[in-house]
This record gives C-alpha cells, sequence and structure tokens, in this order.
C-alpha cells in the first residue's frame, strides 16, 4: 500500500510553511500587534470600550482573535463583529480564517444576507449590522454573544446607528439580569409570540461592547455610551503627494481611464487603486482598460484588473488581495468599500473622481433614490490616504483644488438621510414600539426591503405568489440583461424573445422561467452538477443574460421561498391570468405610479416629480399612460426602472387609502 502523508509532498509542505511564516510575520507587524495586551486588558475592565486607529493599523481582522486568546469564548459564547458591507464580512473573515489556520467556517465565519458560512463550531463570526439587528428579533438578548464589536462605526450607516441604539439596551439588561442572578427577563418590551432563548445557565453574563471606528473623533460614540472609554492605536502612514485637475472633469470615467494609463506608462511600480460608483461604471471601466491595453506595445500592455464591490462572487472578491506576477500591473477597480472596510497591499496610487453612490431620501416627497453626489472630506482624505501605506504615494483627484474646500467635511449620517421604514419596521418588531400588527411582523423578519415583502403577503393574498417570487427575486440582483457595447444590436435581439408588452416585471419572469426550463431539462437528462452548470452558462450567453446575477436571483428565490413556505403563505400562480398578476403588482407598488404627460416624459403620482422611462425599460418606446415601477435613478435627469403597464384605475380600488377620489 502506498502511504499519503496528509500534508502532501514536501514541497508542499515547505510552501504551506512559508506561507505560515508570512502570515506571522505580517500580524506581528501591524500596529495594533504592540497593544494587544492593552486592549484585552481594556475589554476586561470596561463593558463598553471605543477603539480608533487609521484603516490597515490591524483593528478588523485582529482584535476579535486577541479577544479569543483572551478567553472572552468561554463557554462557547461567539465574538461577534459587524460589518456595514457584506463584501467586508466575507474578506475579512476569510482572510482571519486563514490566520488562524483554520477552515473558514469553523473557529471563523461569516453571516449575510443569504449567505450564511458559519456553523455551531464558530467563534468569531463575522456578519453585516443587518443580520444582527435581525437576529435580535429572534433573542433579543443577544445571549449567545459574549462580545459585540461594532466595526467601521464612522461610517454612520442606517443599520449601525440603530444598532448602537439596540445594543445599549441589549447591554443594560443583560446587566441587571446579571445583577439580580435572575434567568431571562421579558427585555424590551417584548411581544410574547416571539422565540425567546435564555442565556445558558441561571445567569446572564454582562454584554461586552467595543465600537471601532477610522475616525479621530470618537467623542460622539463616547457620549452616547455615557462617557465610554476610548483607545487609540497608533496607525503608520507615509506622506501622500496630493494631485488635482487643472480644469473639471467633464466625464470622470473617462478621465479616470486616462489616468491609469498616465500612471501606468510613466510612473514607477506599484498598483492602482481607482475608486468608482458601483457595478456597471466598474464593469465597462476594466472592458475599456482592457481593450486600450491591446494597443500597447506587449512589454507595456501588462495589466490586470481586479474589480471589488458587494454583488461580486466572494471568489472573484479575493482576487483583489493577490499580487500580481512580477512584471504585471494590479489595477483594482473599488466602489467606497476600499476607503475603509477593506485593506487592500501593494497600492502606490489612488484615483479619487470625488464621486460616491449614497441613498438620498425626500422627507417631503416621501421618496427615496439612489444618486451620485461628492464625496466628503473625510472620505476623500481616506481614500488618498490608501496610498500611503506600504511607503510613499500619490493620490490623483480628478477634480480642481478649489473643489476639495467645497467638500462637506463629513458625511451626513445615512439614517438622515434614507426612507426609514425598513427600520420603523424592525424596531417596532423588537417591542421598541409596541403598536404593531401581524402583518408587519411578518414583513420585518423577511430580509426584504418591506415594499418587496408587502408584495409577498400581497401576491399571496391574490393567488400569484409565484409570479411575484420570482420578481422580487430578480429585483434583488444587479442588473439581468448584459449588453455589451459591441454587440448591442444582438443583445437586444436576445431580449426580445422574453420581452413582454405588459413591461419589464414580466419579462423578467419570462426569464426567470425560461432559465429555469434549461436548467430542468438537463436536470431530466440525469446531467451532473458541472453539466447542468455549464448549459446554463451557455444559455446566459446565448442570451445576453448575465449569468452571475441570475445564479444570485436563483439563490435569493430559493431562500424567501423558505421564509415565505415558513410564514405560510399561499404559493400559487395566477397562470396566464396577467392582468390579476398587473393588478397584484399595482396593489403592491402603489406609491410608485407615474402618469404619462402630454410631452411623453412621466409624472410620479405620489411626489409630483417629473420623471423619465430609463432606456433599458420595455416600456421605453410604447410609453403607456400609467405605469408602476420599481426604481428611482437619478443621474442627469430623474429616471424610472422596471416597469409594468396599469389601468389608472385599478390604483384607486386597490390602494383607495392613497388614492379614493372624492365623490
Ligand atoms: P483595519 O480594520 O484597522 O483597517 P484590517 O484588520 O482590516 O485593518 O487589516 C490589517 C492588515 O491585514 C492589512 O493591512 C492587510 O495587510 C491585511 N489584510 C486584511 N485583509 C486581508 C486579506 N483579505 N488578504 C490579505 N491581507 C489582508
Ligand atoms: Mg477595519
Amino acid at each position: 500500500m502506498p502511504s499519503f502523508s496528509a500534508r502532501g509532498s514536501p514541497h508542499k509542505q515547505q510552501q504551506y510553511q512559508r506561507r505560515r511564516q508570512e502570515i506571522r510575520q505580517q500580524r506581528k507587524s501591524l500596529p495594533i500587534a504592540s497593544v494587544e495586551k492593552r486592549l484585552v486588558d481594556e475589554a476586561r475592565k470596561n463593558d463598553t470600550l471605543i477603539i480608533v486607529g487609521e484603516t490597515g493599523s490591524g483593528k478588523t481582522t485582529q482584535l476579535p482573535q486577541f479577544l479569543y486568546d483572551g478567553g472572552f469564548c468561554q463557554d462557547g459564547k461567539v465574538i461577534g463583529i459587524t460589518q456595514p458591507r457584506r463584501v467586508a464580512a466575507q474578506t475579512v473573515a476569510k482572510r482571519v480564517a486563514e490566520e488562524c489556520n483554520d477552515q473558514l467556517g469553523r473557529k471563523v465565519g461569516y453571516s449575510i444576507r443569504f449567505d450564511d458560512s458559519t456553523s455551531n463550531a464558530t467563534r468569531i463570526k463575522y456578519m453585516t449590522d443587518g443580520l444582527l439587528l435581525r437576529e435580535a428579533l429572534l433573542d433579543p438578548l443577544l445571549s449567545k454573544y459574549s462580545v459585540i464589536v461594532v466595526d467601521e462605526a464612522h461610517e454612520r450607516t442606517v443599520h449601525t446607528d440603530v444598532l448602537l441604539g439596540l445594543l445599549k439596551k441589549v447591554q443594560h439588561s443583560r446587566a441587571n439580569a446579571s445583577k439580580n442572578g435572575k434567568t431571562l427577563p421579558d427585555v424590551l418590551g417584548h411581544s410574547q409570540n416571539l422565540t425567546q432563548k435564555s442565556c445558558q445557565g441561571s445567569r446572564c453574563a454582562p454584554l461586552k461592547l467595543i465600537i471601532m471606528s477610522a475616525s479621530l473623533d470618537a467623542k460622539c460614540f463616547s457620549d452616547y455610551f455615557g462617557g465610554a472609554k476610548a483607545v487609540h492605536v497608533q496607525g503608520r502612514q507615509y506622506p501622500v503627494d496630493i494631485l488635482y485637475t487643472y480644469q473639471p472633469e467633464p466625464d470622470y470615467l473617462d478621465a479616470t481611464l486616462v489616468t491609469i494609463f498616465q500612471i501606468h506608462l510613466e510612473e514607477g511600480p506599484g498598483d492602482i487603486l481607482a475608486f468608482l460608483t458601483g457595478q456597471e461604471e466598474i464593469e465597462s471601466l476594466e472592458r475599456l482598460i482592457y481593450e486600450r491595453a491591446r494597443l500597447l506595445p506587449p512589454e507595456s500592455s501588462k495589466i490586470w484588473v481586479t474589480p471589488i464591490y458587494s454583488s461580486l462572487p466572494s471568489e472573484q472578491q479575493m482576487n483583489a488581495f493577490k499580487s500580481a506576477p512580477a512584471g504585471t500591473r494590479k489595477v483594482v477597480l473599488a466602489t467606497n468599500i476600499a476607503e475603509t472596510s477593506v485593506t487592500i497591499t501593494g497600492i502606490k496610487y489612488v484615483i479619487d473622481p470625488g464621486m460616491v453612490k449614497a441613498r438620498a431620501y425626500n422627507p417631503v416627497t416621501g421618496m427615496e433614490s439612489l444618486i451620485i453626489i461628492p464625496v466628503s472630506k473625510a472620505q476623500a482624505l481616506q481614500r488618498s490616504g490608501r496610498a500611503g501605506r506600504e511607503g510613499p504615494g500619490k493620490c490623483f483627484r480628478l477634480f480642481q483644488e478649489s473643489e476639495f474646500d467645497k467638500l462637506v467635511d463629513s458625511t451626513v449620517p445615512e439614517i438622515k438621510r434614507c426612507n426609514l421604514s425598513n427600520v420603523v419596521l424592525q424596531l417596532k418588531a423588537l417591542g421598541i414600539d409596541d403598536i404593531i400588527d401581524p402583518v408587519g411582523h411578518q414583513m420585518a423578519r423577511l430580509p426584504l426591503d418591506p415594499m418587496y415583502s408587502k408584495a409577498l403577503i400581497v401576491s399571496s393574498e391574490l393567488k400569484c405568489l409565484e409570479e411575484m417570487l420570482i420578481v422580487v427575486s430578480m429585483l434583488s440582483v444587479e442588473s439581468i440583461f448584459f449588453s455589451p457595447r459591441e454587440k448591442l444590436e444582438e443583445a437586444r435581439a436576445a431580449r426580445k424573445g422574453f420581452e413582454s408588452s405588459e413591461g419589464d416585471h414580466i419579462t423578467l419572469v419570462n426569464v426567470y422561467r425560461a432559465a429555469a426550463e434549461c436548467l430542468e431539462k438537463s436536470k431530466n437528462a440525469n446531467a451532473k452538477e458541472k453539466t447542468m452548470e455549464k448549459a446554463l452558462n451557455r444559455w446566459c450567453r446565448e442570451n445576453f443574460i448575465n449569468h452571475r446575477s441570475l445564479k444570485h436571483a436563483f439563490d435569493v428565490h430559493s431562500q424567501i421561498q423558505g421564509h415565505v413556505q415558513q410564514m405560510g403563505l399561499n404559493l400559487s400562480s395566477c397562470g396566464d391570468d396577467m392582468v390579476l398578476f398587473r393588478r397584484c403588482l399595482t396593489a403592491a407598488f402603489f406609491l410608485n405610479a407615474a402618469m404619462r404627460q402630454p410631452d411623453g416624459s412621466y409624472r410620479a403620482l405620489a411626489t409630483g416629480q417629473s420623471v423619465q422611462t430609463h432606456p433599458s425599460s420595455v416600456l421605453f418606446r410604447t410609453k403607456p399612460d400609467c405605469v408602476i415601477f420599481n426604481e428611482l435613478v437619478r443621474t442627469t435627469q430623474n429616471y424610472i426602472k422596471n416597469l409594468t403597464r396599469i389601468d389608472p384605475l385599478w390604483l384607486a380600488e386597490l390602494a383607495p387609502q392613497y388614492y379614493a377620489t372624492e365623490d
């Protein structure tokens, strides 16, 4: 019998040892490493602790390990670390699992909406702040956690802000329970119909709370927690040369492209990090870079583009952390995730067009939209700081110096500029306000925007939940249709096959069903998983469908289906009765209705805003009298996306509380 070594060949073993050594060295060299003992001591002494440290100092990856080694996971307790972004939770958990020399999902795991890698063995758990809020619904004392680390608190996302409020309460309740030696009281005035798990044992240990921030101003957090102790971790920063443009840049995407090649051809070695606002910009710039690189002489064409944004599959996200082969320059195209949430090594040049996509809410009109706005000074500084992590660097700001002075100092907390319905529902469901009806409760448990949750409940009543479930899944992912610039005509022709003259929602249902049929066929032919995957991939290519988005939609679909089944909703289909389905869409999305105006534009009924149909809509040319829509995008104009033609009379009939006409 041949013998096998568990560790593989001597060469592999050597490689493995080298990697372990490298990781040990890297960990030791982080600024936070020198204060490990102090941090653990402070965490023992203080129930609430604030840790401030520059991006890259090692807060996110190291602190949870320090706490673990410091004995904070005794009795099977878990250290939870929240992140505002999914990508950060995923990539950091992977990195930390590797640092711990363990597989992801054992000691270290992550849990984000629609993707959970944790197991019973998990002790260091990275998750999104939204997910922890949801967990608090089921376990109001968060009893399995010994410590909650709220990371990136400086970002002030709605979830983070709400979470801080909630954690303060949980901490209080647990402290009381612990003092009185009691088992779990009915905290937060929590309604009885939710499951309550008690803390293990008869006593409830206090909850440790650690707030981490990259902004030097910790005072607001400290004040909020009654003067909590703040510890500053010294960072390491090399000088960064800041360059501005002489003129305003009308097209920042084009300016980014030009700057990338300017650096590539004229500057010394070092990787480039460019900040863009979203997936579409990143994908199109990636294509343009490769197109242009092909025109260069072979010795200077070596460029490797690695995108990183939240909906990118995680294996591809990880590329951004790998080093490029010798002689190749890595260009990382990132959203503001790379500002503070994740640290990418090797960056020497930063390109900052000065823009960011942000949620905006108009409380007068009740409309929420995603808009592209200038960054704040604090963001611009964070971005330029990324160039000076390992040595002196350069930051190219694609705007004039005079513009910098006009930027706001720091971003307005999201809670002041978004639609709070989701949060309010969650808070209500958490018993913070006990006026809550059964529908609200069901909705708060679905991992969806309330409008989508409501749509599912309404459609179950109207017997077309099957179709609505597909629509909600397809709307929960990034663009389904793939239209490369060089093949626009072909892409259009392919889409024709799915188009419904009734609008985009039914078109999406058609795409989903056709894809499901393709999978079904190969399943019936007893194909292996890999073959099925290939068949679907081919089908997507032929039909100009974004394979990644579609797979994500399938995944979301199966998860929401699980939820609605648990809720006991009726999973029936309306068959061919598309009038019924459109009526259902109207009942669900009545707030987003728009009427055509004589000049061909539309008027959003709830707000009176003037809007245009987005060119991507199948109704772009037909322009029906009345539509409901799912998304308002504001670029140069207000565009409405994902439209369905409806009868305006349905509005008064199906949403009389909103549209009833006076007789
Ligand atoms: P902070 O939270 O203070 O900004 P992090 O703990 O995120 O710092 O990062 C500390 C260091 O860990 C980074 O400078 C980088 O060298 C390394 N690091 C973090 N994530 C990864 C990763 N996914 N792959 C490789 N190195 C990483
Ligand atoms: Mg961090």
